[in-house]
């Protein structure tokens, strides 16, 4: 699995929101969707374990 094709759930949990903002920040702007699995907001469904448009 490449880096591009991680979920941000994952990529949190290696802390990328900590090591490297600006690329969690482009991963999560503009939001249209969270994950229901662990609350997170993200601009594509694939990004998170379990995808919920927003409203
Ligand atoms: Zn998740």
């Amino acid at each position: 699995m490449s880096e591009d094709n991680k979920t941000l759930c994952a990529h949190v949990e290696e802390e990328l929101h900590v090591k490297d903002p600006q690329a969690y920040i482009q991963l999560i702007q503009p939001a249209t969707h969270y994950c229901q699995g662990c609350g997170r907001s993200a601009a594509k469904a694939e990004n998170v374990c379990k995808p919920q448009k927003l409203p």
